[in-house]
């Protein structure tokens, strides 16, 4: 079968590989899409000295139910499933209390990232892929070569978005730093699931619109965002800011517009930082942040509840599989809107 294959540094090729074979546990699953996630640009980066490098690609996956393992009874032939994002046990401490995004067996301490199909593990960027039963989602009704990036662009916005639940007043703002594949689905999910005020923050005019289009105020990033959005809260600041991006601009402006008692989320990997003061600084007082990672399975549940109820829409552009390296140099130009699936 046909799969995207991290070769070298920043290098993806077409690599021909066996179909994998099922245990008695597993489904194998015939890819109908694979989203391409920022992510996937950040992991080719890391050099030529690295684990992943001759596996498969792709943590966004969605197909159909080709066969079923011996022992399997809850799937059959012909299902539209979405594969899950992180390969949680089910059964340690984190999963039982409902934080499997934390699973001590996918993620135990001190791992760059939890197991995932397509890091450290065989990826959805194939024609077919085997997973545990427990590991897929039905999407009945919905298409999954669309439904793809629900694993992920979908799943991760959620996730952060409920650990900040409670503070998505009615009179609150929330300002969403970064409009693409993750950004436009927590924007959708904000609006569907509160009646708090959205501020998108974006470098580009086509994500600001769109931002605008889903009724956000939009502020162009740069030197005078910061000032935008204070001004927008009379001084006081957002309540929630959630950090799509990562890059030193953005952490920048997270920590300048936070309000007193508010909540950063720093979803995205960009490589930047801000310097930690245990003091009397100017960072306000009662600020809450968290890393998180994915989102748990009740996460990804509401997401796909979300979806099939037609409140959230994943903006796709589809390009063949065998079109993935023109896709990661679309992506890493920024030329995209939404999310890119790559069709096998
Ligand atoms: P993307 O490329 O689809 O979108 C990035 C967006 O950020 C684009 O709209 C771009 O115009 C905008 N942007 C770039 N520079 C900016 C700046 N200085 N100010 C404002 N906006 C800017 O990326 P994506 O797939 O949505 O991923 C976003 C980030 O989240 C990546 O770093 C990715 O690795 C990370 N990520 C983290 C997790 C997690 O679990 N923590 C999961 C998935 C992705
Ligand atoms: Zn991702
Ligand atoms: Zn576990």
């Amino acid at each position: 079968m046909r799969t995207v294959t991290y070769v070298s540094n920043n290098t993806v090729e077409i690599v021909d590989k066996p179909i994998p074979e099922i245990e008695p546990d597993e489904v194998l699953v015939k890819i109908a899409g694979a989203g391409l996630c920022h992510s996937d640009l950040h992991l080719i980066a890391m050099g030529d000295d690295n684990p992943l490098i001759g596996g498969t690609l792709g943590h966004e996956g969605a197909g159909y139910v080709h066969e079923v393992g011996s022992a399997v009874t809850t799937w059959k032939v012909g299902d539209p499933v979405l594969v899950a994002l992180v390969l949680s046990c089910g059964e340690c401490r984190e999963c039982l209390a409902g934080r499997d995004s934390q699973c001590l067996v996918a993620s135990p301490r001190g791992a760059l990232a939890p197991a995932a199909p397509g890091i450290g593990t065989p990826g959805n960027m194939a024609e077919y892929i085997a997973v545990k039963s427990h590991h897929l989602d039905p999407l009945d009704g919905l298409d999954p070569v669309d439904a793809a990036p629900l694993a992920d662009a979908a799943l991760t916005p959620m996730h952060a978005i409920n650990t900040v639940r409670d503070r998505l007043t009615g009179d609150a703002t929330v300002v969403v730093i970064g409009i693409g594949g993750l950004g436009h689905m927590g924007l959708q999910i904000i609006a569907a699931t509160s009646g708090s005020r959205i501020i998108a923050v974006d470098t580009d005019p086509a994500k600001l619109a769109y931002a605008e289009s889903h009724g956000a105020i939009a502020v162009p990033s740069g030197p005078d965002a910061a000032a935008r959005i204070l001004e927008e809260t009379d001084g006081r600041g957002a309540d929630v800011v959630i950090d799509f991006v990562g890059v030193q601009p953005t952490v920048d402006l997270s920590v300048a517009v936070i309000a007193q008692g508010g909540a950063i989320r720093f979803v995205g990997l960009g490589g930047g930082g801000f310097e930690y003061v245990a003091g009397i600084v100017e960072m306000p007082w009662g600020v809450n942040i968290e890393r998180p990672y994915g989102g748990n399975r009740s996460d990804q549940r509401e997401a796909l509840a979300l979806a099939k109820a037609g409140k959230i829409h994943v903006d796709v552009t589809h390009y063949p599989l065998d079109d993935a390296k023109r896709a990661f140099e679309d992506l890493h130009h920024g030329s995209i809107q939404g999310r890119i699936v790559l069709v096998p």
